[in-house]
């Protein structure tokens, strides 16, 4: 997951600035695998240092692990449990839970997902308010069998692509992503049909591919997703808002986001400060303050996506030119070059964040 520019404040704000720079993970080169021509390789760090001034990139479970941390002294977190319920008495939210005592809580946040259950019990069915983007992910994990180190892998094909990266543990993610005009009919919970689904996809491609394949038979951590955006006027119903990719989310693995979501996270609690715990006002507050990078961040996916996914053999090509160039520019043209419809890292310029001691607390 990537941090750009003010999430990395948040993080500061919250205390853990430096487990997050101490967990980061620090892939230096990207090589663009090439049938028949040389590979290209291109240092990430100057084409991050394009797309925004500061930058961490970090393994969701570590980002996850700090932000529980950092919460569990004023926290009670409930495992294994899921939100079956919820009705919004005016002055309080009764919540039922699958499997605990009913809490009645004051306000619900729903911080859970693209596929949110918050979203679907407050405002009605998924399908409504999501957006395909046209591709599919997959991830998985193999043995770090290539020795990867510091380095980031990938080969496209027209309408494909296959990356590799290595994480901690010998062991490496693979990521694959694919191009379709529809939407495929998949079950979240079918992953036999899922790595049917891969097979079939990527099955004909040459380079480590069939290895990796071979892999994914014996990975057990297999995710496989649309590439989908959240569009929703408003967020808010009552004492019930949503935060991140539940309310807005911009585009698994295209989008910025992470950074979006501890961007809404942060100026829910702030706005919600100002207005002493008073849903309607500080949902209203929290919704005006992150209009515009919503509105940014659903430009970033579908730019982006051209780049990954390429469409064409000329696109390929394209790609592999502009990895080889782009890293030797100078940085004012390579950030004008990787600002994908504004970027992420404009995305968040454009709410001033305050600074957390100068809000007043609810009290
Ligand atoms: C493969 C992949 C790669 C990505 N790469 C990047 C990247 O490189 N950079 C980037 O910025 N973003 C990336 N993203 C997007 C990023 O993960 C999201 O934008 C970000 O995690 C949004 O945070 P969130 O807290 O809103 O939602 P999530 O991170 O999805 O968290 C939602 C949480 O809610 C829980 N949950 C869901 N339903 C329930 C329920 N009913 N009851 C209880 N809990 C529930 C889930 O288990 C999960 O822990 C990627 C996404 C994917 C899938």
């Amino acid at each position: 997951m990537d941090l750009f520019d003010s999430a990395l404040d948040v993080m500061a704000w919250m205390g853990v600035h430096d487990k997050v720079q101490d967990a980061r993970t620090r892939n230096a080169t990207v090589s663009l695998i090439r049938r028949g021509r040389p590979t290209v390789d291109a240092s990430l760090d100057r084409l991050w240092e394009g797309v925004g001034e500061r930058h961490v990139e970090i393994m969701r479970g570590d980002l996850a692990r700090i932000l529980y941390e950092a919460g569990a002294d004023d926290v009670e977190y409930i495992f294994d449990d899921s939100i079956s319920a919820l009705t919004d008495t005016g002055s309080q939210v009764e919540v039922s839970l699958e499997r605990t005592p009913p809490p009645t809580v004051d306000l619900v946040v729903g911080a859970d997902g693209l596929h949110s259950t918050t979203r679907r019990l407050t405002f009605g069915e998924e399908q409504q308010f999501r957006r395909f983007l046209g591709g599919y992910l997959a991830v998985f994990t193999v043995p770090n069998y290539l020795g990867l180190n510091r380095r980031m892998v990938s080969f496209s094909d027209v309408d494909r692509t296959v990356a590799m990266y290595p994480v901690r543990d010998g062991n490496a993610r693979v990521l694959c992503l694919l191009r379709s005009r529809g939407e495929i009919p998949l079950d979240h919970h079918d992953s036999v049909a899922q790595r049917r689904l891969l097979h079939d996809t990527f099955g004909d491609l040459e380079w480590e591919v069939p290895r990796l394949l071979a892999g994914l038979d014996q990975a057990d951590d297999l995710y496989v997703d649309s590439i989908s955006q959240i569009l929703m006027n408003s967020w808010s119903r009552g004492r019930v808002t949503l935060v991140g990719d539940a309310g807005y989310s911009p585009g698994a693995a295209v989008g910025g986001g992470t950074s979006l979501a501890v961007l809404g996270a942060y100026v829910l609690a702030t706005s919600l400060a100002e207005a002493k715990g008073e849903p309607t006002a500080g949902f209203a507050g929290y919704e005006r303050a992150i209009a515009e990078p919503v509105r940014q961040s659903r430009s970033i996916g579908p730019d982006v996506m051209k780049i990954i996914i390429p469409s064409s053999r000329s696109q390929i090509w394209l790609t592999a030119q502009a990895m080889r160039i782009l890293p030797r520019l100078p940085l004012p043209i390579r950030r004008r070059l990787t600002s994908y419809g504004g970027g992420p890292a404009a995305m968040l310029k454009s709410v001033v964040l305050r600074d957390p001691r100068r809000v007043a607390s609810p009290g």
